[in-house]
């Protein structure tokens, strides 16, 4: 296999907000060849409970990035009190309605809330953050379903990057359902050789520089360092963490520590401006794909 060296032709900072603006224009045609081809607009249900000032901001930016590529977006506020009775008798009614293709319940909840319960709850077709147990077993078993809107921009940045994986070794530093387990199945899928490191993982380090890629989600500031990195490696940092340096605002950084691993990986996201746009680009991919699948269209890929 050909290795990348850190002077290598691609570029050394994968721009995830531009590839995000790229997705969301393109998608906005796609949207518009479904309405005027099977006259159906992809619709998009964000329901949050509480009042989370973090959490509101994120359902905001998902309404209005839905709007912006032509899709009906709709938030359901509730109270913080909501019970769950009544949170799973709004996810039935969301489940029975035709015009709602993509369903999400902001994480996380208020804690009488039990979320794995509430997400099992969602029809797994309109599931589009691809938590539902069914579309996890769907990725396992290669058969269509919605990926997890993080992964399934992380694995999108690396494509662009890098076209074809296959054959070179993964690292994915993290374990969770969210990221490094639909991650790790991903790259399976591309024929990559895949390792996934966690808190008991011995000899972190070594593990990380045998990578050709390391994607890191393990919400952990700065955690991977410089000399971690395969020289040339393609380097996707997930984290988003805010530490307090003293100054009005936290500053924002990932789990790899930036500046240092610039210098030794073939490319790599920052923070922010890498992961995070991806991930609404591919919340608004996911409902369009579940749009497409409810009337038995084919979804167009991305140009
Ligand atoms: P999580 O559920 O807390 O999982 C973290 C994983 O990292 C766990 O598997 C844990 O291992 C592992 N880990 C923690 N500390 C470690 C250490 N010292 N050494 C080795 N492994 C360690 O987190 P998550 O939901 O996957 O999110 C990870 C990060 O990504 C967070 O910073 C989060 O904010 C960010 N995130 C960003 C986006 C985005 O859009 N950019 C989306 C989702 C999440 P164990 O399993 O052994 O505990």
């Amino acid at each position: 296999m050909a290795e990348m060296t850190p002077q290598a032709t691609i570029p050394r900072i994968i721009d995830g907000k531009a590839v995000a603006a790229e997705l969301r224009a393109d998608l906005g045609e796609r949207v518009a060849r479904l309405k005027s081809a099977h006259g159906v607009t992809p619709g998009l249900t964000v329901v949050l409970v509480g009042d989370d000032p973090a959490s509101a901001v994120y359902v905001r930016n998902k309404g209005k990035a839905a709007e912006k590529a032509g899709m009906v977006a709709v938030d359901i506020k509730l109270a913080a009190e909501t019970s769950q009775t009544d949170l799973l008798a709004h996810l039935a009614a969301l489940n029975a309605d035709a015009g709602v293709h993509g369903i999400l319940v902001q994480l996380p909840l208020p804690d009488h809330l039990d979320a794995g319960v509430i997400v099992e709850a969602i029809d797994p077709d309109k599931d589009v953050d691809g938590l539902h147990v069914i579309n996890a077993g769907r990725l396992m078993a290669r058969l269509d379903g919605v990926v997890p809107c993080t992964p399934l921009g992380c694995l999108i940045l690396l494509k662009r990057t890098l076209g074809s994986l296959e054959g070179k070794k993964a690292l994915v530093l993290g374990r969770s359902n969210l990221v490094g387990k639909p991650m790790a199945q991903l790259l399976v899928r591309e024929n990559c050789t895949v390792t996934v490191a966690h808190s008991r993982t011995r000899d972190l380090a070594d593990e990380c520089r045998a990578a050709d890629i390391l994607v890191v989600a393990a919400g952990r500031p700065e955690m991977v360092r410089g000399d971690w990195i395969k020289p040339g490696a393609a380097v996707i940092d997930v984290g988003i963490n805010r530490v307090d340096t003293g100054a009005d605002k936290p500053k924002l950084v990932g789990d790899v520590a930036f500046d240092e691993a610039a210098q030794v990986a073939g490319a790599i996201t920052p923070v922010p401006g890498g992961v995070g746009p991806m991930t609404i680009a591919c919340l608004l991919e996911n409902t369009y794909t579940a749009a497409c699948r409810s009337v038995g269209a084919e979804p167009e890929a991305p140009a």
